[in-house]
């Protein structure tokens, strides 16, 4: 199958499934497993953080960085299009007691400045206390521009605020815009990072940031539901994933690129965008279901009539993306 519902299908490569059970493992929950150790202190090396913390998903991962920021009664900026608001079951405000602020995301997925100033509130018994920005980068594959993230910041910082990366994708962003990690992680003082994306591993996201907020993050994880005892066979992964499939991702945005071009070349398709791994297509309803089909019975995978959204990523080559637009101009034609 071609599957282009998400890059979280990847699968682990006999190599990294190598990597993972030749990996040395203690418990975790002790601080024991030298694996975890290993990843946690090479991403926060990379990252330009203090420290790190394995979890076992990235929204944990977000939740906990949230509730290390905010305390009860204590609010979050954040995009009405953001995963941490949009996509992780109001986890914020259900098990942290924190108030969500949405704000309207512009059209390249950046908060605007005045609106982002507008929305914080005045110390005062009425409002709850604005603590944190929090942003996402690559978000709907898009790469927020440096000079916003700055500018960001930096109102945030003059306001009292801190900073959180939803970095999910983060080391998209670096290989697209050609900057290390390191500099996208700047601005921020806590990074959450997914590895079981398009670097491929099976499961796992790293928060990095400050010693002292890692420190309230690892507590957080453990009421929300605990860690994760032998996870160095899923921290080898990770590393695996570090060493071996980050310059790849440049592959995957290559992919996607070449996907747009050829369905853009299809009546009855706009597309609406294509950045990073991820294109967003517009097709028309009457054709969404029968389209998912049609391509289904030709071993390719997608998700329409949620959001026409088509996913690149290292388990899909670029003969697979010709298959693809062959497949989507052959139901087109039949029509
Ligand atoms: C996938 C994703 C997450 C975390 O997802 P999990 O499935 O919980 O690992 C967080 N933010 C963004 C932007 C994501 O795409």
């Amino acid at each position: 199958m071609i599957d282009l519902r998400s890059d979280t299908v990847t699968r682990p490569s006999q190599a990294m499934l190598a990597a993972m059970s030749a990996a040395r493992v203690g418990d975790d929950v002790w601080g024991d497993d030298p694996t975890v150790i290993e990843l946690q202190s090479t991403l926060a090396g990379r990252t330009g953080k203090e420290a790190g913390l394995f979890f076992p998903s990235g929204t944990q991962s977000n939740l906990a960085a949230l509730m290390a920021h905010c305390a009860r009664g204590d609010e979050y900026i954040v995009g009405q299009a953001a995963h941490t608001y949009k996509y992780e079951g109001g986890g914020a405000a259900v098990l942290g007691s924190i108030q969500p602020q949405p704000l309207e995301n512009a059209p390249d997925g950046s908060l605007p400045l005045e609106k982002i100033a507008a929305a914080i509130k005045p110390i005062d018994n009425h409002f709850a206390r604005t603590k944190l920005l929090a942003l996402e980068n690559t978000i709907g594959g898009k790469v927020l521009p440096a000079s916003y993230v700055e500018a960001a910041a930096k109102l945030g910082r003059d306001r009292g605020l801190s900073m959180h990366l939803d970095g999910a994708r983060v080391f998209n962003a670096a290989v697209a815009s050609d900057r290390p990690v390191s500099e996208l992680c700047a601005p921020f003082d806590t990074v959450s990072i997914c590895f079981s994306k398009g670097l491929g591993a099976p499961v796992g996201s790293v928060l990095v940031g400050p010693e002292a907020l890692i420190d309230v993050a690892s507590r957080w994880r453990k009421v929300l539901g605990g860690g994760m005892r032998q996870a160095g066979l899923l921290a080898a992964a990770c590393l695996y994933a570090l060493d071996h499939h980050v310059a790849g991702l440049a592959q995957d945005h290559d992919n996607a690129a070449r996907l747009a071009a050829g369905l853009a070349q299809i009546d009855g398709i706009v597309i609406q965008s294509q950045a990073t791994n991820m294109v967003f297509a517009q097709i028309p309803q009457a054709h969404c279901e029968r389209l998912e089909a049609w391509l289904k019975e030709r071993g390719i995978l997608t998700q329409m009539l949620y959001a026409s959204r088509f996913v690149t990523h290292r388990d899909v080559s670029r003969e697979d993306i010709d298959t693809v637009i062959d497949a989507v101009k052959g139901y087109f034609a039949a029509r």
